[in-house]
Order: C-alpha cells, then sequence, then structure tokens
C-alpha cells in the first residue's frame, strides 16, 4: 500500500525538495548510497530511488515511496543493486506531479545514449524547465515523467558530444535556476554545481580507493567518510578510479548559497561553507536575543529545528532553556489516513506541552520561520492552555515573504503571512504578546559576514525574504509572476 506522505502537521514549514548521494569504488555500492540517503532523508521523505552499475549485470534502478529505511534495507532489494558504483535521490516533490508524485517522476534518471547509458539525479529547480520541455517535445523529445529534470537527459541526448561528461556540460549550460547534480556512467561518478551553488554538494573520500559525493556533509559521517571539501560553485568533478578531474563549464557567477540551508534545511550536525550548522543557528539565538529582548521566564524551542536559536537566545539573554514542548518522536509520515476528526486534533499529535514546566511563566517561545502561521497559532494556544502568563515568539529567519523557486517547496506568495502581513498585524493574528523576526542583517551576521547584509552584493541567496532573486524564474514570470520592483 502506498503510504500516506503529506503529512498534515508539517504543511506550514518550507520544505527541501531532494537530497542527492553517490558513491564509487566499493563494494556494494548500493549499501552505501542507502545509508547516505537515510542521513539525507531530513530533505525529502516522499520517495527515493537508487541506481547502481554492475559489469556484468549493467545498470539497475530501484525506485520506492516512502522512508529509505523501509524499502533499502531489504535483502531483496538491494540484492536487485549489485556494482561499485551507485547514485540516489531523496525526494519531497515541488516540481513535477506536485502532490502526487507518480513513481515515474523518481529520480535518478536514467538514458542509454550511444557511447552507453548513463543515470543522472538532481537537486534544485531549473526555472527554464517549461521552456525548454516545450522546446524539446516540439523537436521530438518524448518525455516520460513531469519532473525537471528529465529535460537535463534529453537535452543529453541532443548534444553532439562523444562523451558522457561533456553532454552533461552541453545540457547544463542550457537550464537555468538552482542545481546540484550527482550523474553516473559504467565508470566515472559525476558531481556539479549551479554557477551560483544555491544548493549544496560535497566530496567525501572513503578508504584508499573510495570517493562519495553528498548534499551535505551528515552523509559522509554515516558511512565513514572523510571530508575532503565542497563542490564549488560552477564546477564539475569527474571521478574516475583514484582520480578527481575538475572542470567549470559554466560563465563564472557569484556565489549565492542558500542562506535558509543554515536556518533549517540543512542537519544542524553537518558543515557548510566551512561553518557547522548548528553554531550559525546557536548564533542566529545570540543575534535575536540582542535584536529583540524581551522579558520571560523561560526560553523553549519550538521542537526540534528551533533549539539550537532557542539555546543562542538562552545563552544571550541568562533567561533559562527550558524544554516547554515535547515532540513525539514516534509521529512518522506514514500515519493513518487522517480524517477530519484527527485533523481537527492538529499540532496536538506531533507536539506537546509540558504543562508542568508552564504554568503561570512568561514563555519566549523560539521557531526557525512562519510561512502561512497557523502551526505558531495552534501552538500558542497549547502553551495559553496550558497555563502560560505570556507567551512571545522569536523567529530565527526574518519574514518569508516570497516564494523560493529553486528547489524548496513554498506557498504561492499570498499564502505567505508575511506578504499580507506587517509585523504586528502577524503578531495580532497570531494572538501572542509579541512577535520579532531576525534581522536579514543579524541572520548575515550569524552566518559568519561581520558586516551583515551588503546589499549591492549579498554573498548568500535570501530571496524569500528579501524578493532578491539571483536567477529571474523564467518560467513564473511567463505564468504572471511579479518580481519586487527595484529599490
Ligand atoms: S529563495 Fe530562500 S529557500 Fe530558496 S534558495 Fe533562496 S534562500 Fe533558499
Amino acid at each position: 500500500m502506498r503510504p500516506f506522505l503529506s503529512h498534515p502537521f508539517d504543511d506550514d514549514k518550507l520544505k527541501e525538495e531532494c537530497g542527492i548521494f553517490g558513491v564509487t569504488g566499493v563494494a556494494d555500492a548500493a549499501n552505501f548510497v542507502a545509508l547516505g540517503l537515510h542521513a539525507l532523508q531530513h530533505r525529502g521523505q516522499e520517495a527515493a530511488g537508487i541506481v547502481a552499475y554492475d559489469p556484468v549485470e549493467g545498470f539497475n534502478n530501484v525506485r520506492r515511496f516512502g522512508y529509505v529505511r523501509d524499502n533499502f534495507t531489504k535483502p531483496d532489494v538491494m540484492q536487485m543493486l549489485p556494482g561499485t558504483l551507485g547514485i540516489g535521490h531523496v525526494r519531497y516533490s515541488t516540481a513535477g506531479s506536485k502532490g502526487h508524485t507518480a513513481i515515474r517522476d523518481v529520480q535518478p534518471f536514467f538514458g542509454e545514449f550511444s557511447m552507453g547509458g548513463a543515470a543522472i539525479a538532481h537537486n534544485g529547480n531549473l526555472t527554464n524547465a517549461a521552456s525548454l520541455r516545450r522546446e524539446l517535445i516540439e523537436r521530438g523529445s518524448i518525455f516520460q515523467s513531469s519532473s525537471d529534470s528529465e529535460c537535463i537527459i534529453h537535452l543529453m541526448a541532443r548534444s553532439i558530444q562523444q562523451n558522457i561528461s561533456e553532454r552533461i556540460k552541453d545540457a547544463l549550460r542550457r537550464v537555468e535556476g538552482a542545481f546540484s547534480v550527482v550523474a553516473m556512467t559504467r565508470t566515472k561518478l559525476i558531481g556539479v554545481r549551479d554557477p551560483m551553488g544555491v544548493r549544496p554538494l560535497v566530496l567525501g573520500r572513503i578508504g584508499d580507493s573510495g570517493w562519495a559525493l553528498s548534499s551535505e556533509t551528515c552523509g559522509l559521517d554515516i558511512i565513514g567518510a572523510e571530508f575532503v571539501r565542497e563542490i564549488e560553485p560552477g564546477e564539475m568533478v569527474v571521478i574516475e578510479g583514484n582520480k578527481v578531474a575538475s572542470t567549470r563549464p559554466f560563465t563564472p557567477a557569484t556565489s549565492r548559497f542558500c542562506i535558509f540551508e543554515h536556518v533549517y534545511f540543512s542537519r544542524p550536525d553537518s558543515i557548510l561553507g566551512g561553518r557547522s550548522v548548528y553554531e550559525t543557528r546557536r548564533q542566529i539565538g545570540v543575534e535575536l536575543a540582542k535584536e529583540a529582548p524581551v522579558e520571560a521566564d523561560l526560553v523553549c524551542p519550538v521542537p526540534d529545528s528551533g533549539t539550537p536559536a532557542a539555546i543562542g537566545y538562552s545563552q544571550q539573554s541568562g533567561i533559562p532553556y527550558a524544554m516547554g514542548i515535547i515532540r513525539n518522536q514516534y509521529m512518522g509520515r506514514t500515519f493513518i489516513e487522517p480524517t477530519e476528526q484527527i485533523r481537527n486534533m492538529g499540532v496536538r499529535l506531533k507536539l506537546n506541552v509540558n504543562r508542568a514546566l508552564i504554568k503561570g511563566k512568561r514563555v519566549i517561545l523560539v521557531d526557525d520561520s512562519v510561512v502561512r502561521g497557523t502551526t505558531s497559532r495552534k501552538i500558542k494556544d497549547m502553551i495559553l492552555d496550558a497555563g502560560a502568563a505570556e507567551v512571545h515568539f522569536r523567529i530565527a529567519s526574518p519574514p518569508t515573504a516570497w516564494p523560493c523557486f529553486y528547489g524548496v517547496d513554498t506557498p504561492e506568495r499570498s499564502k505567505l503571512l508575511a506578504a499580507t502581513m506587517t509585523e504586528d498585524e502577524m503578531r495580532d493574528w497570531i494572538g501572542v504578546d509579541s512577535l520579532k523576526f531576525i534581522s536579514l542583517d543579524g541572520l548575515y551576521r550569524a552566518a559568519g559576514e561581520a558586516a551583515g547584509r551588503d546589499p549591492k552584493a549579498p554573498r548568500y541567496c535570501d530571496a524569500c525574504f528579501s524578493g532578491d532573486y539571483p536567477v529571474a524564474p523564467a518560467d513564473q514570470i511567463e505564468k504572471g509572476f511579479q518580481m519586487k520592483a527595484a529599490e
């Protein structure tokens, strides 16, 4: 039975679309890929796929709905994936069949070319995928999925280059937007980041003979691989045997890594741009406490993503940190199909208030973001029901007022609370005593930019906060999306 995969209580968060992983030079590569994908499961829980290559068995491919652990641990599944080279992908759908993914949309995609087969998996979103697809269909391509990433395979098929790596370059020079890619041929593992490096990708070493590519360093840790370096923005690495060849296939661009990876998407134990994600989040809390102090008795995180920022807020303010809200760790996405009655229980199914602690207290709640605001309201109700004297929200990101078109699932602009209300209006709508967001400058300071955000040359993509899109979202503009007017 296909599990229920659209969790009704996680719908008030931005969601990362994908995680990618690849290994070469190890026996039973698919086992390593499965472990890497398991570590990247937070980046996509809807479906996962692995392609492996074995000289005798050729390319094999397994794609399944659900968690990695529920599929890619079974001996009968893993036996289908022999070989020393493999790539994989975990998916949460954004582009493609949003909300009702078909198995044909699950990556990696595979193509057979005159010079041999190749598989490719992609994290991010191509902002010109619709126009490319139209063009390719007019020229005779037959698409089998609704995924952006299939465009890359068709562009590769049309390239006149004589080897797969060159065909990947040709294809990726035609696409716009955000993409980190892992790909494989019969002998090579390939990694590419888009010219601005919006989405992450890192290289690791496995013993003396193996290599790994992973969206995050936590994927390397789980297989005991040593972190070597990040793939740089605009870089392509081709790994064959013990050799890692690096090229720069794209016109150089200024790096604009997604700042939300620091705030929420990446795991706190990962290292991004040489910085500990946990430490950046803790520092966000420190900045928040400086920018938005308030008298209170307790600082409580909204678990789990608000935890490091709440620790930082508590350390800076001197107000005690406490677990005022407890998360039910076993509330998986494969929970029973929600009836209306269960939906009405709402966030209580996932979070519960520590009543004995909260009663009579002035509570600061630290959360990572406010998207629609619906969950914030419910959490406030729970805290007040438990007898809190005051509730103050402190948010570890600036107001999310613009949608992301680079691989993160965001509601349309009209559904974003911050796009339609001022901070004071949001405070009143949520119904709390105070509501404060970290400033964009404060977020940049926490992420290592001591001078804050340079408006002329921002180091990060922060479009969902600023409306400053580093790559114009061509398909969306064609559909009528209004960019922010130049200031
Ligand atoms: S718009 Fe926001 S979520 Fe999307 S890439 Fe930029 S910073 Fe990240």
